[in-house]
């Protein structure tokens, strides 16, 4: 399995409070390169699709409600070990407990609207990718 690529979302909290631009700008500045980038605003039952996995949790409801709430971009992100790179840059879901310096510390409200999404796994990036991309659009 490729491990290069990872997928991300500037989430409806980020891209409405206007940090879209300094959480790409960090992205970038960490080495990593922006292989697919749209905006959109996700459907109810497109969110519910995408967080599928996360069907049974206690938060599933709320966590489709705010992903739904507004537009928000969706990337593919490239980096040798993405992945792992990714959630390294972005820190821990909630942002109280986010190292400092992290994407979420710095720009995240709280454990749901925490400001970005990064893939677990190389073989959910790919999901994930193709959830939102086809592959004439992934440079
Ligand atoms: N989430 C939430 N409440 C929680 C845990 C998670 O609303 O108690 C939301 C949050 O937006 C998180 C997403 O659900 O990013 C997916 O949860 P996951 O455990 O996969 O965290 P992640 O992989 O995003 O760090
Ligand atoms: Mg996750």
């Amino acid at each position: 399995m490729s491990n290069d690529i990872t997928f991300s979302i500037i989430k409806p909290d980020a891209l409405g409070s206007g940090n879209a631009g300094s959480i790409i700008s960090r992205i970038n500045k960490a080495g990593f390169r922006i292989a697919a980038l749209k905006m959109l605003h996700m459907t109810r039952a497109q969110a519910e699709s995408f967080y599928e996995v996360h069907r049974e949790r206690s938060f599933y409801p709320e966590l489709v409600e705010f992903m739904s709430s507004g537009p928000a971009l969706v990337m593919v992100l490239r980096h040798p070990d993405a992945v792992e790179e990714f959630r390294r840059l972005i820190g821990a879901t909630d942002p109280v407990r986010a190292l400092p310096g992290t994407i979420r510390a710095d720009f995240g409200t709280n454990v749901r609207m925490n400001a970005v999404h990064g893939s677990d796994s190389p073989e959910n990036a790919l999901r994930e990718a193709s959830f939102f991309f086809s592959a004439i659009e992934i440079f």
